[in-house]
Protein backbone atom coordinates (compact mmCIF):
# COMPACT_ATOMS: atom_id res chain seq x y z
CA UNK A 1 0.00 0.00 0.00
CA UNK A 2 1.49 3.20 -0.94
CA UNK A 3 1.42 6.16 1.57
CA UNK A 4 1.10 9.96 0.07
CA UNK A 5 3.87 11.06 2.14
CA UNK A 6 6.66 9.38 0.58
CA UNK A 7 8.56 10.39 -2.30
CA UNK A 8 8.54 7.60 -5.18
CA UNK A 9 11.93 6.52 -6.13
CA UNK A 10 13.14 3.48 -8.90
CA UNK A 11 15.52 1.35 -7.80
CA UNK A 12 17.45 -0.71 -9.90
CA UNK A 13 19.11 -3.47 -7.96
CA UNK A 14 21.39 -4.50 -11.11
CA UNK A 15 23.66 -7.41 -11.54
CA UNK A 16 26.51 -9.46 -9.67
CA UNK A 17 26.89 -8.00 -6.30
CA UNK A 18 24.47 -4.88 -6.76
CA UNK A 19 21.91 -6.99 -5.05
CA UNK A 20 24.04 -7.13 -2.14
CA UNK A 21 24.36 -3.41 -2.00
CA UNK A 22 20.84 -2.28 -3.20
CA UNK A 23 20.14 -4.14 0.11
CA UNK A 24 22.51 -2.66 2.70
CA UNK A 25 20.58 1.53 0.84
CA UNK A 26 17.60 -0.09 1.64
CA UNK A 27 17.99 -0.76 5.19
CA UNK A 28 19.96 2.02 5.98
CA UNK A 29 17.38 4.01 4.55
CA UNK A 30 15.03 2.40 6.89
CA UNK A 31 16.70 3.36 10.03
CA UNK A 32 17.75 7.03 9.32
CA UNK A 33 13.87 6.94 8.20
CA UNK A 34 13.99 8.28 4.79
CA UNK A 35 10.82 8.51 3.25
CA UNK A 36 11.19 7.06 0.34
CA UNK A 37 9.18 4.21 -1.57
CA UNK A 38 11.43 2.33 -3.71
CA UNK A 39 10.33 0.66 -6.98
CA UNK A 40 12.32 -2.22 -7.73
CA UNK A 41 12.76 -3.03 -11.23
CA UNK A 42 15.13 -5.99 -12.53
CA UNK A 43 16.91 -6.45 -15.34
CA UNK A 44 14.99 -8.62 -17.80
CA UNK A 45 16.31 -11.85 -19.15
CA UNK A 46 14.30 -11.08 -22.81
CA UNK A 47 14.71 -8.40 -24.78
CA UNK A 48 11.95 -6.07 -24.80
CA UNK A 49 11.26 -4.90 -28.41
CA UNK A 50 10.08 -1.12 -27.18
CA UNK A 51 13.85 -0.41 -26.36
CA UNK A 52 15.84 -2.97 -28.18
CA UNK A 53 17.35 -3.94 -24.71
CA UNK A 54 17.03 -6.02 -21.61
CA UNK A 55 15.75 -2.86 -19.76
CA UNK A 56 11.83 -2.60 -20.12
CA UNK A 57 9.41 -0.34 -21.32
CA UNK A 58 7.91 -0.57 -17.85
CA UNK A 59 11.60 0.19 -16.03
CA UNK A 60 12.04 3.36 -18.19
CA UNK A 61 8.28 4.76 -17.17
CA UNK A 62 8.98 4.58 -13.61
CA UNK A 63 12.06 6.73 -13.48
CA UNK A 64 10.23 8.98 -16.02
CA UNK A 65 7.37 9.16 -13.90
CA UNK A 66 9.11 9.07 -10.59
CA UNK A 67 12.14 11.33 -12.03
CA UNK A 68 14.96 10.15 -9.39
CA UNK A 69 15.97 6.93 -9.06
CA UNK A 70 19.08 4.67 -8.42
CA UNK A 71 20.78 1.95 -9.98
CA UNK A 72 23.29 -0.64 -9.29
CA UNK A 73 25.82 -2.21 -11.64
CA UNK A 74 24.31 -3.41 -14.58
CA UNK A 75 26.03 -5.97 -16.79
CA UNK A 76 24.95 -6.43 -20.18
CA UNK A 77 24.62 -10.14 -21.44
CA UNK A 78 27.32 -10.27 -24.83
CA UNK A 79 25.40 -11.18 -28.04
CA UNK A 80 23.81 -9.63 -30.99
CA UNK A 81 21.01 -7.67 -31.60
CA UNK A 82 21.03 -5.27 -28.73
CA UNK A 83 21.84 -1.69 -26.77
CA UNK A 84 23.71 -2.61 -23.91
CA UNK A 85 21.97 -1.36 -20.99
CA UNK A 86 23.42 1.90 -19.85
CA UNK A 87 23.64 3.06 -23.56
CA UNK A 88 19.90 2.07 -23.18
CA UNK A 89 19.40 4.55 -20.16
CA UNK A 90 21.56 7.24 -21.36
CA UNK A 91 19.45 7.09 -24.61
CA UNK A 92 15.96 6.76 -23.31
CA UNK A 93 15.85 8.84 -20.88
CA UNK A 94 18.36 11.52 -22.42
CA UNK A 95 20.88 11.89 -19.20
CA UNK A 96 23.21 14.84 -20.55
CA UNK A 97 24.78 15.53 -17.52
CA UNK A 98 27.48 12.69 -15.14
CA UNK A 99 27.87 14.09 -12.07
CA UNK A 100 30.26 13.03 -9.50
CA UNK A 101 31.33 14.42 -6.30
CA UNK A 102 34.89 13.60 -5.66
CA UNK A 103 35.79 14.12 -1.92
CA UNK A 104 38.64 12.30 0.59
CA UNK A 105 37.13 10.27 2.92
CA UNK A 106 38.41 10.97 6.31
CA UNK A 107 40.13 8.27 7.83
CA UNK A 108 40.72 6.31 4.87
CA UNK A 109 44.47 7.72 3.82
CA UNK A 110 45.48 8.07 0.22
CA UNK A 111 48.19 10.32 -0.78
CA UNK A 112 45.57 13.25 -0.53
CA UNK A 113 43.17 14.26 2.11
CA UNK A 114 42.15 17.31 1.04
CA UNK A 115 40.08 16.64 -2.04
CA UNK A 116 36.76 18.42 -2.46
CA UNK A 117 35.66 18.98 -6.27
CA UNK A 118 33.12 17.96 -8.58
CA UNK A 119 33.07 16.59 -12.20
CA UNK A 120 30.06 17.69 -14.53
CA UNK A 121 30.63 15.57 -17.63
CA UNK A 122 28.74 15.99 -21.39
CA UNK A 123 27.19 13.01 -21.58
CA UNK A 124 25.30 12.87 -25.19
CA UNK A 125 28.23 14.17 -27.84
CA UNK A 126 31.56 14.86 -28.48
CA UNK A 127 34.20 12.17 -29.85
CA UNK A 128 31.73 9.64 -27.98
CA UNK A 129 28.79 10.44 -31.06
CA UNK A 130 29.91 6.85 -32.78
CA UNK A 131 30.42 8.40 -35.86
CA UNK A 132 34.14 7.01 -36.58
CA UNK A 133 34.80 5.11 -40.44
CA UNK A 134 37.45 4.43 -42.97
CA UNK A 135 38.31 7.57 -45.06
CA UNK A 136 37.07 6.66 -48.92
CA UNK A 137 38.53 8.86 -51.57
CA UNK A 138 35.47 7.96 -53.39
CA UNK A 139 32.44 10.56 -52.56
CA UNK A 140 29.96 7.43 -52.48
CA UNK A 141 27.69 9.62 -50.10
CA UNK A 142 27.01 12.03 -52.63
CA UNK A 143 25.14 8.78 -54.52
CA UNK A 144 23.42 6.91 -52.60
CA UNK A 145 21.22 4.61 -53.72
CA UNK A 146 22.51 4.83 -57.72
CA UNK A 147 23.16 2.16 -59.56
CA UNK A 148 26.82 2.93 -60.13
CA UNK A 149 27.13 2.67 -56.46
CA UNK A 150 26.06 -0.76 -56.26
CA UNK A 151 28.36 -1.84 -58.99
CA UNK A 152 31.24 0.32 -57.58
CA UNK A 153 30.61 -1.92 -54.53
CA UNK A 154 30.64 -5.14 -56.37
CA UNK A 155 33.79 -4.17 -57.74
CA UNK A 156 35.33 -3.12 -54.75
CA UNK A 157 36.00 0.61 -55.61
CA UNK A 158 33.54 1.29 -52.16
CA UNK A 159 36.04 0.08 -50.58
CA UNK A 160 38.72 2.06 -51.70
CA UNK A 161 39.78 3.89 -49.10
CA UNK A 162 42.88 6.16 -47.93
CA UNK A 163 45.01 2.89 -46.65
CA UNK A 164 46.29 3.31 -42.98
CA UNK A 165 44.14 6.45 -42.16
CA UNK A 166 40.48 6.59 -40.12
CA UNK A 167 38.17 9.48 -39.45
CA UNK A 168 36.18 10.10 -36.38
CA UNK A 169 33.82 13.38 -36.02
CA UNK A 170 33.93 14.81 -32.90
CA UNK A 171 30.41 16.77 -32.53
CA UNK A 172 29.71 19.53 -30.34
CA UNK A 173 26.59 21.26 -30.18
CA UNK A 174 25.32 24.75 -28.91
CA UNK A 175 22.23 23.19 -27.47
CA UNK A 176 24.26 20.35 -25.30
CA UNK A 177 27.12 22.63 -24.54
CA UNK A 178 24.53 25.39 -22.67
CA UNK A 179 22.55 22.84 -21.18
CA UNK A 180 25.83 21.40 -19.51
CA UNK A 181 26.81 24.33 -18.41
CA UNK A 182 24.06 25.86 -17.15
CA UNK A 183 23.61 22.65 -15.18
CA UNK A 184 26.95 23.04 -13.99
CA UNK A 185 26.83 26.78 -12.70
CA UNK A 186 23.06 25.64 -11.68
CA UNK A 187 24.89 23.29 -9.29
CA UNK A 188 27.72 25.48 -7.99
CA UNK A 189 25.32 27.94 -6.85
CA UNK A 190 23.02 25.77 -5.11
CA UNK A 191 25.35 23.69 -3.31
CA UNK A 192 27.60 26.29 -2.51
CA UNK A 193 30.66 26.01 -4.61
CA UNK A 194 32.59 29.37 -5.62
CA UNK A 195 34.19 28.16 -8.99
CA UNK A 196 33.42 26.10 -11.92
CA UNK A 197 36.53 25.75 -14.11
CA UNK A 198 35.75 24.79 -17.91
CA UNK A 199 38.20 22.01 -19.31
CA UNK A 200 39.76 22.05 -22.77
CA UNK A 201 41.60 21.92 -25.42
CA UNK A 202 40.53 25.02 -27.45
CA UNK A 203 43.90 26.18 -28.45
CA UNK A 204 44.07 23.09 -30.69
CA UNK A 205 40.56 22.13 -31.44
CA UNK A 206 39.17 25.69 -32.20
CA UNK A 207 35.97 25.20 -33.45
CA UNK A 208 34.42 22.33 -31.18
CA UNK A 209 36.11 23.15 -28.19
CA UNK A 210 35.79 26.85 -29.02
CA UNK A 211 31.92 26.52 -29.02
CA UNK A 212 31.76 24.61 -25.76
CA UNK A 213 33.99 27.82 -24.37
CA UNK A 214 31.84 30.23 -25.99
CA UNK A 215 28.75 28.24 -24.34
CA UNK A 216 30.47 28.17 -20.79
CA UNK A 217 31.41 32.28 -21.14
CA UNK A 218 28.02 32.77 -21.87
CA UNK A 219 26.59 31.00 -19.19
CA UNK A 220 29.10 32.16 -16.37
CA UNK A 221 27.80 36.23 -17.14
CA UNK A 222 24.64 34.88 -16.03
CA UNK A 223 26.33 34.01 -12.44
CA UNK A 224 28.35 36.83 -11.31
CA UNK A 225 28.59 35.57 -8.03
CA UNK A 226 30.68 32.31 -9.14
CA UNK A 227 34.01 32.65 -10.17
CA UNK A 228 34.50 31.21 -13.78
CA UNK A 229 37.58 29.86 -15.85
CA UNK A 230 39.28 28.12 -18.51
CA UNK A 231 41.94 25.65 -18.12
CA UNK A 232 43.65 23.39 -20.79
CA UNK A 233 43.19 19.87 -20.06
CA UNK A 234 46.83 18.79 -20.15
CA UNK A 235 47.69 21.55 -17.64
CA UNK A 236 44.51 20.88 -15.10
CA UNK A 237 45.87 17.10 -15.07
CA UNK A 238 48.99 18.07 -14.02
CA UNK A 239 47.53 20.45 -11.37
CA UNK A 240 45.05 17.52 -10.27
CA UNK A 241 47.75 15.45 -9.22
CA UNK A 242 49.91 17.73 -8.05
CA UNK A 243 47.27 19.88 -5.98
CA UNK A 244 43.43 18.43 -6.67
CA UNK A 245 42.14 21.08 -3.39
CA UNK A 246 43.14 24.09 -6.16
CA UNK A 247 39.75 22.54 -7.90
CA UNK A 248 36.07 23.29 -6.91
CA UNK A 249 33.56 22.30 -9.99
CA UNK A 250 34.95 21.56 -13.12
CA UNK A 251 32.69 21.11 -16.73
CA UNK A 252 33.88 19.18 -19.28
CA UNK A 253 33.23 17.79 -22.98
CA UNK A 254 32.47 13.70 -23.11
CA UNK A 255 35.83 12.29 -23.59
CA UNK A 256 38.02 14.57 -21.26
CA UNK A 257 34.95 14.14 -18.52
CA UNK A 258 35.37 10.24 -18.64
CA UNK A 259 39.69 10.40 -18.58
CA UNK A 260 39.59 13.29 -15.67
CA UNK A 261 36.63 11.54 -13.63
CA UNK A 262 38.04 8.40 -13.36
CA UNK A 263 41.45 10.27 -12.58
CA UNK A 264 39.67 12.16 -9.55
CA UNK A 265 37.91 8.80 -8.25
CA UNK A 266 41.90 7.27 -8.07
CA UNK A 267 43.19 10.29 -5.57
CA UNK A 268 40.41 9.31 -3.26
CA UNK A 269 40.97 5.97 -3.34
CA UNK A 270 38.97 3.98 -6.21
CA UNK A 271 36.12 3.14 -8.03
CA UNK A 272 34.62 1.62 -5.28
CA UNK A 273 33.96 4.35 -2.94
CA UNK A 274 33.03 7.23 -5.83
CA UNK A 275 29.22 8.26 -6.33
CA UNK A 276 27.89 9.65 -9.28
CA UNK A 277 24.54 10.99 -10.59
CA UNK A 278 23.08 11.40 -13.71
CA UNK A 279 20.90 14.71 -15.00
CA UNK A 280 18.13 14.34 -18.12
CA UNK A 281 16.17 16.30 -19.59
CA UNK A 282 13.00 17.40 -17.61
CA UNK A 283 14.80 17.45 -14.35
CA UNK A 284 15.59 13.29 -14.31
CA UNK A 285 18.01 12.41 -11.77
CA UNK A 286 19.12 8.43 -11.43
CA UNK A 287 22.28 8.23 -9.07
CA UNK A 288 24.64 5.26 -9.68
CA UNK A 289 27.81 3.76 -8.42
CA UNK A 290 30.60 3.95 -10.85
CA UNK A 291 32.00 0.32 -10.26
CA UNK A 292 30.74 -2.37 -12.11
CA UNK A 293 28.63 -5.83 -11.36
CA UNK A 294 32.32 -7.27 -9.70
CA UNK A 295 31.51 -11.23 -10.71
CA UNK A 296 34.95 -12.19 -8.91
CA UNK A 297 32.83 -11.35 -5.20
CA UNK A 298 29.24 -11.68 -6.18
CA UNK A 299 26.87 -13.33 -3.81
CA UNK A 300 29.69 -13.91 -1.06
CA UNK A 301 28.90 -10.66 1.06
CA UNK A 302 32.01 -9.23 0.53
CA UNK A 303 31.60 -5.65 -1.69
CA UNK A 304 31.90 -3.07 -0.16
CA UNK A 305 28.39 -0.74 -0.95
CA UNK A 306 29.95 2.99 0.01
CA UNK A 307 29.76 4.35 -3.65
CA UNK A 308 26.14 2.90 -4.11
CA UNK A 309 25.32 4.46 -0.41
CA UNK A 310 27.22 7.49 -1.54
CA UNK A 311 25.38 7.82 -4.78
CA UNK A 312 21.78 7.68 -2.54
CA UNK A 313 22.89 10.36 -0.49
CA UNK A 314 23.17 12.38 -3.79
CA UNK A 315 19.76 11.24 -4.36
CA UNK A 316 18.62 12.72 -1.40
CA UNK A 317 20.69 16.28 -2.08
CA UNK A 318 18.88 16.02 -5.86
CA UNK A 319 15.48 15.80 -3.52
CA UNK A 320 17.06 18.14 -1.19
CA UNK A 321 16.48 15.85 1.22
CA UNK A 322 19.99 17.75 2.73
CA UNK A 323 19.29 16.84 6.73
CA UNK A 324 18.98 12.75 5.77
CA UNK A 325 21.86 12.84 3.28
CA UNK A 326 23.63 14.51 5.85
CA UNK A 327 23.20 12.06 8.41
CA UNK A 328 23.58 9.03 6.40
CA UNK A 329 26.74 10.28 4.71
CA UNK A 330 28.31 11.28 8.33
CA UNK A 331 27.50 7.60 9.43
CA UNK A 332 29.37 6.29 6.71
CA UNK A 333 32.44 8.34 6.83
CA UNK A 334 32.76 8.08 10.72
CA UNK A 335 32.02 3.95 10.13
CA UNK A 336 35.00 4.12 7.68
CA UNK A 337 37.26 6.64 9.91
CA UNK A 338 36.61 4.29 12.69
CA UNK A 339 38.31 1.14 10.30
CA UNK A 340 37.06 -1.77 12.72
CA UNK A 341 34.73 -2.46 9.73
CA UNK A 342 35.96 -2.62 6.85
CA UNK A 343 35.39 -4.44 3.60
CA UNK A 344 37.91 -6.12 1.79
CA UNK A 345 38.82 -3.28 -0.82
CA UNK A 346 39.37 -0.99 2.17
CA UNK A 347 41.89 -3.43 3.69
CA UNK A 348 39.45 -4.71 6.16
CA UNK A 349 38.11 -8.15 7.20
CA UNK A 350 34.14 -7.06 7.31
CA UNK A 351 31.29 -8.60 5.21
CA UNK A 352 28.77 -5.93 3.73
CA UNK A 353 26.33 -6.78 5.97
CA UNK A 354 28.42 -6.40 9.22
CA UNK A 355 29.84 -3.24 7.54
CA UNK A 356 26.28 -1.90 7.07
CA UNK A 357 25.21 -2.58 10.59
CA UNK A 358 28.04 -0.39 11.78
CA UNK A 359 26.42 2.08 9.50
CA UNK A 360 23.62 1.73 11.22
CA UNK A 361 24.61 1.95 14.83
CA UNK A 362 25.92 5.58 13.95
CA UNK A 363 22.52 6.42 12.51
P1 LIG B 1 34.19 -4.07 -11.76
O1 LIG B 1 34.11 -2.66 -11.29
O2 LIG B 1 32.97 -4.88 -11.67
O3 LIG B 1 35.35 -4.82 -10.96
C1 LIG B 1 36.72 -4.43 -10.94
C2 LIG B 1 37.38 -4.89 -9.64
O4 LIG B 1 36.92 -4.05 -8.57
C3 LIG B 1 37.02 -6.30 -9.24
O5 LIG B 1 38.12 -6.92 -8.66
C4 LIG B 1 35.91 -6.13 -8.21
O6 LIG B 1 35.85 -7.16 -7.25
C5 LIG B 1 36.30 -4.81 -7.56
N1 LIG B 1 35.10 -4.07 -7.09
C6 LIG B 1 34.25 -3.34 -7.85
N2 LIG B 1 33.29 -2.83 -7.09
C7 LIG B 1 33.53 -3.22 -5.82
C8 LIG B 1 32.86 -3.01 -4.58
N3 LIG B 1 31.75 -2.27 -4.50
N4 LIG B 1 33.39 -3.57 -3.48
C9 LIG B 1 34.50 -4.30 -3.54
N5 LIG B 1 35.18 -4.55 -4.67
C10 LIG B 1 34.70 -4.02 -5.80
O7 LIG B 1 34.70 -4.02 -13.28
P2 LIG B 1 34.74 -5.18 -14.38
O8 LIG B 1 35.18 -6.46 -13.75
O9 LIG B 1 35.52 -4.60 -15.48
O10 LIG B 1 33.26 -5.33 -14.89
C11 LIG B 1 32.36 -6.37 -14.49
C12 LIG B 1 31.00 -6.19 -15.16
O11 LIG B 1 30.40 -4.95 -14.77
C13 LIG B 1 31.05 -6.15 -16.69
O12 LIG B 1 29.97 -6.91 -17.17
C14 LIG B 1 30.85 -4.69 -17.04
O13 LIG B 1 30.22 -4.50 -18.27
C15 LIG B 1 29.96 -4.23 -15.91
N6 LIG B 1 30.08 -2.77 -15.64
C16 LIG B 1 28.94 -2.10 -15.39
C17 LIG B 1 29.00 -0.75 -15.06
C18 LIG B 1 27.72 -0.03 -14.80
O14 LIG B 1 26.68 -0.63 -14.72
N7 LIG B 1 27.77 1.27 -14.65
C19 LIG B 1 30.24 -0.11 -14.96
C20 LIG B 1 31.42 -0.84 -15.19
C21 LIG B 1 31.32 -2.18 -15.52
Amino acid sequence: ESNSNLIRATLFPGDGIGPEIAESVRQIFKVAEVPIEWEEHYVGTEIDPRTNSFLTWESLESVRRNKVGLKGPMATPIGKGHRSLNLTLRKELNLYANVRPCYSLPGYKTRYDDVNLITIRENTEGEYSGLEHQVSIFPYYLIENCLFLEIFKFIGIYYQVVRGVVESLKIITRQASLRVAEYAFHYAKTHGRERVSAIHKANIMQKTDGLFLKCCREVAEKYPEIKYEEVVIDNCCMMLVKNPALFDVLVMPNLYGDIISDLCAGLIGGLGLTPSCNIGEGGIALAEAVHGSAPDIAGKNLANPTALLLSSVSMLRHLELHDKAERIQDAILKTIAEGKYRTGDLGGTATTTEFTNAICDHL
